[in-house]
């Protein structure tokens, strides 16, 4: 009998495939003896699966998609260091000698160690180093039982590949297994915003989570159908069920090989409206990626990510290397956002401070305002740079006119100090905001004249609006880019920019997801940047849409007081196409 289970689609796509259980992420730890003349093999041993674990890492890096999030990167990078580092090496290695107990014991009285002292700190970000160790602990020792997240090649057995069940993955599972050819992901844990799920987005392969004890649901090599889509999976499904799934997966590749054909194409609305599609994009090497698929120029470059992972802060020099290499390499305009630090990204000055409540802290804007020689040293790079290209400078977190004027002031007072050096910038700079706080979207009107443009980052102003932790998947069900009171707040937004005639953007995720373009080209919106892999398909609903009809039943649309008829119309109007 077929069984249908809901989850969230986190990667969409459709897969069919068999079910491949990997083991949970708790290994059970053999505990044994070393008899003196062994101890030195023992090490041996250790110092061997070390080895493989880099080798799997090193492979895992190169496997990460050019398009795949700088933060990817950066997380496999961590792993590795964590293998090279003395505390986790040297440190097992005298356990086995002191205790002479085997190596995977070793490694567990190590990690608990490791993992206390990081678990004590007030910083979250370090607080998040105890799961690495975690993680590169549980590979080694993976590697040391021979129980590795490896699926064992019965093509000839089963003619469908693996689809992956879980309680968990992180992103190095997730590329190890995409290099064994898998279907999709299944997890119970996890959500859209996970690094696991915005790396499946990246290799395109469905994925679901938030499904409730699936190794206990699901059996080993059951057939099963993964629709990332719509957020289910069916298990034994009815060959009618299969032969539709069939038919959708071949439509689905029909329809990327006609997408890649729209690259040179202007993003034109039946009735002449130019939108402008740009790339968000966390690393310089990104930009080319995105050039390649059609975008133009850069709506958001997140430059924390400069920051990230280091001890020292990065000087002027090499923030203008990096700003100047970008700019020279895009055609368009690149739109750099200073420091977005704080929250779920920090560096180490910031590891003495304590917030109770971080996401509403000292983050972002507030922390550049903090910490003027942090700021000052990005804004001087940024102005050095802004004479190699199209620069607009973009703030983020703004909450209010006291924010921009202080920043537009320390500007005014860096060019002054570069005129005073001799160094060049361009003069008539823009400079604009984030609007990603529900109460600079109310107040968008009054912060318009200090602005000379706005974009709306639409995943915090969906986190702050609903008071929905973005990284908390016990309520991630509550993200809803469609809640009355998140178009209030766009719609507000692109009035005030068009009122005072600056240009509106939109580069958080919901200008990436097709289903909402109808809807925000209804409001007014020409501007999006988003992730280059949506690129084409915002493009393809864009050139189908008659904006003129969208704006009127848009109007229409926002007056409607009762939710079922709000949400149907806001349904119908995703389907709109002028044929
Ligand atoms: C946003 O908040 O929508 C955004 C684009 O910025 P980030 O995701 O980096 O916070
Ligand atoms: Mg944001």
């Amino acid at each position: 009998m077929s069984l249908w289970l809901a989850a969230t689609g986190v990667s969409r796509g459709i897969a069919i495939g068999r079910v491949h259980r990997l083991l949970g992420a708790e290994l059970d730890i053999p505990e044994y003896h070393i008899a003196q003349p062994d101890i030195a093999n023992e090490v041996r041993r250790f110092r061997a699966a070390l080895e493989v674990a880099r080798h799997q890492l090193d492979s895992i890096r190169n496997q990460i998609p050019a398009n795949a999030p700088a933060e990817i990167g950066a997380f496999i990078d961590t792993h590795l260091l964590m293998t090279q580092d003395n505390a986790l090496v040297e440190g097992v290695a005298r356990l086995i000698h002191q205790q002479q107990c085997n190596a995977e014991r070793a490694l567990k009285i190590q990690q608990h160690r490791l993992a206390d002292v990081f678990e004590h700190m007030n910083d979250r970000y370090l607080r998040s180093r105890a799961d690495d160790i975690a993680q590169v602990t549980a590979r080694i020792q993976r590697i040391l039982l021979n129980q590795e997240r490896r699926l064992e090649t019965r093509a000839d057995e089963h003619p469908l590949p693996a689809v992956i069940v879980a309680d968990e993955l992180t992103p190095a599972d997730l590329i190890l297994l995409h290099q064994q050819g898998v279907a999709a992901f299944v997890t119970e844990h996890g959500g859209p915003l996970s690094h696991s799920a915005i790396l499946a987005r990246s290799l395109r392969i469905p994925a679901l989570a938030g499904l409730h004890a699936p190794r206990r649901l699901l059996l080993d090599d059951e057939t099963v159908i993964i629709d990332g889509d719509a957020g289910h999976l069916l298990a034994e499904p009815a060959d009618s069920a299969l032969e539709f799934y069939r038919h959708r997966q071949k439509r689905d590749r029909r329809y990327r090989r006609m997408l890649s054909m729209l690259r040179d194409d202007i993003a034109r609305s039946t009735d002449g409206v130019r939108v402008y599609l740009r790339a968000n994009v966390e690393l310089a090497a990104d930009s080319a990626d995105a050039a390649h698929l059609g975008a133009e120029g850069i709506g958001l470059y997140r430059t924390e990510f400069l920051y990230l992972n280091r001890d020292d802060t990065p000087s002027e020099e090499e923030q203008l290397a990096v700003y100047r290499r970008i700019l020279q390499s895009v055609a368009g305009p690149v739109t750099i956002r200073t420091l977005d630090l704080g929250a779920d990204k920090t560096i180490p000055s910031q590891t003495g401070r304590t917030s109770s409540n971080p996401a509403l802290g000292l983050r972002a804007i507030r922390l550049c305002l903090r910490e003027p020689e942090l700021f000052r040293t990005q804004l001087r790079a940024l102005l050095r740079a802004s004479v190699d290209g199209d620069l607009r400078i973009m703030l983020p977190m703004i909450s209010n006119i006291g924010e921009l004027r202080q920043t537009r002031h320390l500007i005014a007072e860096l060019m002054a100090e570069l005129d005073r050096e001799g160094l060049h910038y361009k003069p008539q700079l823009p400079v604009g905001a984030m609007i990603e706080v529900p109460a600079a979207a109310l107040a968008a009107p009054s912060l318009a004249p200090y602005c000379d443009f706005f974009s709306l980052g639409t995943n915090d102003l969906i986190q702050y609006t609903l008071a929905m932790d973005r990284i908390d998947d016990e309520i991630n069900y509550l993200y809803d880019p469609l809640h009355p009171a998140v178009l209030q707040l766009i719609r507000t937004t692109i009035a005030a920019g068009a009122a005072n005639g600056i240009p509106v953007a939109m580069c958080g995720e919901m200008a990436a997801d097709k289903r909402y373009t109808a809807l925000l080209l209804g409001m007014g919106l020409t501007e999006f940047s988003m992730h280059p892999a949506s690129l084409l398909e915002v493009k393809r609903t864009i050139m189908q849409s008659n904006v003129g009809q969208l704006r009127q039943r848009m109007n229409d649309i926002l007056a409607l007081t009762d939710p079922t008829a709000y949400r149907e119309a806001l349904a119908t109007l995703a389907a709109h196409r002028d044929e």
